[in-house]
């Protein structure tokens, strides 16, 4: 058995959170949102903040 090898197969690669871009858009004025991932509410480029419904 390779315990070495299956072990890092079953582990997830991971991603540091600077990495991943949140995809919202502000309602409002189309603006994407600038905070990769987050928790709380959304902010575009300019401070305008918004929620997911
Ligand atoms: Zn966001």
């Amino acid at each position: 058995m390779d315990l070495a090898k299956r072990r890092t197969q079953e582990w997830p690669v991971l991603r540091s959170a600077q990495e991943v871009e949140c995809d919202g858009r502000n309602p409002r004025s189309e603006e994407r949102c600038v905070l990769g991932h987050h928790q709380g509410p959304h902010r575009d480029v300019v401070g305008d903040q918004w929620l997911d419904d």
